[in-house]
């Protein structure tokens, strides 16, 4: 049996969220997040009220226990509202990168971040870009070593979504990879351990901050550990399994940017749409031309097969945690799928709606130009670049032995 529907209470979710929005985060709004380069706090504070921040955290721990497809709901609703992506980036963050930690961490890292994050006073994120590797997450350089009861670190992380956040708040930190003994050169991943590494630890020091072209709401930037030391209860599930766990916090990370696609792309079409009934060129609205009705056509068609896709994904999901019925690699399958086609249809149709508004859609009077900006970065590569979803199909379809890198 299929069912397709959502339930009572993800509907009534949904309405709850798109009426805070339409509230708090009007157009103007979102256009002053852009230029001031910060989320309001009466926004993350209005979060915080709604549940949302690591929503999907289990209740006995402050979350609201949510389940994917209600998670989905939500990245939806937060990029259909805001077009720069910067709240949505926030909330998928916590939510998918959060609620890994909370599955593996101690109770001291969920008193000291998981609890203040659900109440927005601190921010939990991911560390595993190093300069070195960014798809290749398994060639990073940074280092932990025991020394009695603690871990001393060393090594730098960048391009890190919201470390300005962390030291503004002065509370949170971020999950981070490290080497904690040799691997095999058939296979760099093992021997990679996570952690839990507050941003106020000494040795801990941000280094940079990126002037990125979009998402100006949530820094970007660079961070050097230098012989950081780390109690034992900042260890993140076993010594030498963190690779696993890392590609479990992607994987969500990655559902999330799909339903974040298509709440942007939701909203772009309905701007599109509304200004070709309105504009009329050659005495006739510009919604009449064949050539613009073809693209609307395919455009839509496109982002309700990526809807069907991200719901299907996020249900699955949920029935992996509750009972398992599916593997972690056919859930992967699928929600590579979801972070290949996604943002590159959001980043199309914003191009396809800022073309049918002709020289406005070129201005800053215009919220489309924030969005195109926004969705850019998970085309280029936040939380996975596309070909990295491609080399995971390929290596599904046909095989590890036709992983071309290899
Ligand atoms: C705005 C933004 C925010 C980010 N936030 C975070 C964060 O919070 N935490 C974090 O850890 N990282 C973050 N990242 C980093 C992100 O994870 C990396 O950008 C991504 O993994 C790609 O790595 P790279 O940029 O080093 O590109 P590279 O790995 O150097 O890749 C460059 C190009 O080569 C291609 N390529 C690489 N390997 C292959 C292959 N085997 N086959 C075919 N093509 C290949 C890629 O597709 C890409 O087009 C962020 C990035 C951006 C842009």
């Amino acid at each position: 049996m299929v069912d397709f529907s959502f339930t009572e209470e993800q509907e009534l979710f949904r309405k709850v969220l798109r009426e805070w929005c339409q509230k708090n985060l009007p157009i103007e709004k979102v256009r002053e997040i852009d230029t001031k380069q910060w989320i309001p706090e009466e926004i993350i504070k209005g979060m915080a009220d709604l549940g949302l921040w690591l929503m999907t955290a289990p209740e006995e721990h402050g979350g609201l226990g949510a389940d994917w497809v209600t998670a989905c709901i939500a990245a939806e609703e937060l990029a259909y509202a805001d077009l720069t992506i910067a709240i949505p980036v926030h909330f998928l963050v916590e939510s998918s990168w959060g609620f890994v930690a909370d599955r593996y961490c101690s109770e001291r890292v969920r008193e000291e971040c998981i609890r203040p994050s659900i109440k927005g006073e601190a921010f939990i994120g991911i560390g595993t870009t190093e300069a070195g590797g960014g798809s290749d997450v398994a060639a990073f350089k940074t280092t932990a070593k025991k020394d009695g009861n603690d871990w001393i670190v060393n090594g730098e992380k960048t391009y890190i979504s919201g470390t300005e956040e962390c030291v503004h708040l002065g509370k949170g930190g971020f999950w981070i990879t490290a080497r904690t003994s040799p691997a095999p050169p058939e296979a760099s991943h093992r021997g990679m351990t996570s952690f839990y590494l507050p941003m106020t630890a000494p040795g801990v020091e941000v280094s940079k901050r990126f002037d990125d072209m979009g998402r100006m709401g949530i820094s970007c930037g660079a961070f050097t550990m230098k012989d950081v030391r780390l109690p034992n209860d900042y260890l993140m599930g076993e010594e030498g399994k963190g690779f696993y766990m890392t590609m479990e916090g992607f994987d969500l990370a990655r559902l999330l940017i799909g339903a974040t696609s298509i709440g942007c792309s939701q909203r772009a079409l309905e701007i599109g749409m509304e200004y070709l009934k309105e504009r009329k060129a050659f005495g006739r609205p510009i919604g009449k031309f064949g050539m613009i009705q073809y693209e609307l056509a395919d455009d839509y068609a496109k982002l309700e097969a990526l809807r069907s896709l991200v719901y299907r994904t996020a249900w699955m999901i949920n029935e992996r945690y509750k009972t398992k019925s599916f593997s972690a690699l056919e859930c992967t399958k699928l929600i590579s799928t979801v972070k290949l086609l996604g943002p590159p249809l959001a980043f199309k149709i914003f191009y396809d709606t800022m073309i049918w508004l002709g020289a406005w859609g070129y201005t800053k009077e215009c919220p489309l130009e924030m969005g195109m900006r926004g969705i850019m970065s998970y085309v280029i590569g936040a939380e996975g670049a596309l070909n990295i979803q491609r080399v995971v199909l390929v290596r599904e379809l046909l095989g590890k032995e036709y992983i071309d890198y290899k």
